[in-house]
């Protein structure tokens, strides 16, 4: 540590971000719409519905709060950037008690561009600047809980490089890191302030390194060698593809923006915590950086993100997949009057009564119940008009109030005429 920083005493604030591969499921969304009780069709029998999948129908009401973290250390001597062992372990075990999931950075991409469906909950992990200890310390935790993250590597920084000191993490790490679905993304070359006109430090050619402000061609050029270079570096050191920006310190403006952008970042990082919806722009997502000296903020992004999907009580949620539902989440189906299924028993004794089905366009609906086999199941009798459905069920078990959801689409030409004008969502 003692060589990284060192240059840059004044900035210890940072941030970070990171992305993996892995499937994640479960969504639920709430477009309803007025259903029309033309029930032509009613007489059609729902013949087999083969239900096959297609795009996959996203959860537009899903939310994603990312986190940010630095170094992983015992003794806290810099509480803005570090964290003990333990109290970060019990912050990602408290994501998976509160039931957020953990999702890839490339899973919320691919959500914001509709192509893939994600709970309606769920928590993004990165780690900034390419500490040793996220090597050594946060990668176990996070294989541990089955936890993917994002890195946000500035490349000067890797070990070697001009401020990459001891703690640093080498290439050889992030190649290991990489090769186990790690996701690795941009963080600049030197880890400055990209705004034109702002104190910076460059080296000169013998490793003499000076203050400055760089303004017209040479700041553009400083700023090819940040976003552009850095990003290169990154994608033919590792061999990976680079979509993701976080801007040093979240510090950015509209040309900052405009240059990752043209460079090929798909989405940009800052520092200003605050969960992330389907309509959030990409050009600034914001991260909770989490500090030792402000526990606070991890507790205020867990409540966040807890508290927007439900209501006031308590919920426990359970996962579509546990319910075995019909359609499936995720699934779209070639009838607008699907039979809609679910099985309880995952969740315990149900309380009499207490079980309730929402239909997205239907409202509460009339299911059935049979408490010996645990099976829900409601035969939608007008069409659904939405090219998605949403369905909730929830129960009482055991004095708690639990709650599935789940989302399946419906072919088009098979949903009712109407394209209705909901939620459409702006990019
Ligand atoms: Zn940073």
């Amino acid at each position: 540590m003692i060589i990284r920083f060192a240059i840059f005493p004044l900035f210890l604030a940072l941030n970070l971000s990171m992305c993996k591969k892995q499937e994640s499921v479960s969504p639920s969304s709430q477009q309803a719409s007025a259903s029309s009780p033309t029930s032509a069709a009613v007489s059609t029998p729902i013949a087999a519905a083969s239900p096959k999948i297609t795009k996959p129908v996203v959860d537009q009401t899903a939310q994603v709060i990312i986190f940010c973290y630095h170094r992983l250390v015992d003794k806290i001597r810099y509480p803005g950037t570090e964290i003990t062992p333990a109290a970060f372990e019990a912050q990602m075990k408290e994501l998976k008690d509160r039931g957020i999931t953990v999702i890839p950075m490339q899973d919320l991409l691919a959500w914001k561009r509709g192509e893939k469906n994600i709970p309606p909950r769920c928590a993004v992990v990165s780690f900034d600047d390419g500490w040793k200890s996220q090597y050594e310390v946060a990668w176990p935790m996070m294989k541990k809980f089955g936890y993917p993250f994002t890195m946000f590597i500035y490349t000067e920084g890797v070990r070697g490089g001009s401020l990459g000191g001891g703690e640093a993490i080498t290439w050889e790490q992030l190649a290991d890191m990489r090769d186990n679905g790690v996701d690795i993304e941009g963080h600049s070359a030197t880890h400055q302030d990209l705004r034109e006109g702002h104190n910076i430090m460059i080296a000169n050619p013998g490793g003499k390194r000076t203050r400055t402000k760089l303004t017209g061609p040479q700041y553009e050029e400083w700023m090819q060698n940040e976003v552009v270079g850095s990003k290169q570096l990154l994608e033919q050191r590792l061999g990976i593809k680079v979509n993701c920006f976080a801007v040093p310190f979240g510090n950015y403006n509209e040309h900052v923006k405009e240059i990752a952008r043209k460079s090929g970042y798909e989405a940009m990082f800052t520092v200003y915590g605050q969960p992330i919806t389907f309509t959030s722009p990409l050009d600034s997502i914001g991260r909770y950086a989490i500090e030792a000296n402000k526990p606070k903020v991890f507790e205020d992004a867990v409540k966040m993100i807890g508290t927007s999907t439900g209501g006031a009580a308590a919920v426990a949620e359970v996962g579509a997949k546990d319910l075995s539902t019909q359609p499936a989440d995720g699934e779209t189906v070639r009838t607008a009057l699907p039979l809609i299924k679910a099985n309880l028993s995952a969740i315990g004794q149900i309380e009499p009564g207490s079980m309730q089905m929402r239909v997205s366009g239907l409202g509460v609906v009339p299911a059935s119940y049979d408490p010996k086999s645990g099976t829900v199941s409601y035969q939608v009798t007008q069409k659904l008009h939405e090219k998605s459905c949403s369905v909730i069920i929830s129960a009482k078990s055991q004095g708690k109030k639990v709650e599935a959801h789940w989302t399946f689409g419906i072919e088009e030409g098979a949903a009712g005429a109407a394209t209705s004008p909901i939620a459409t969502p702006k990019k």
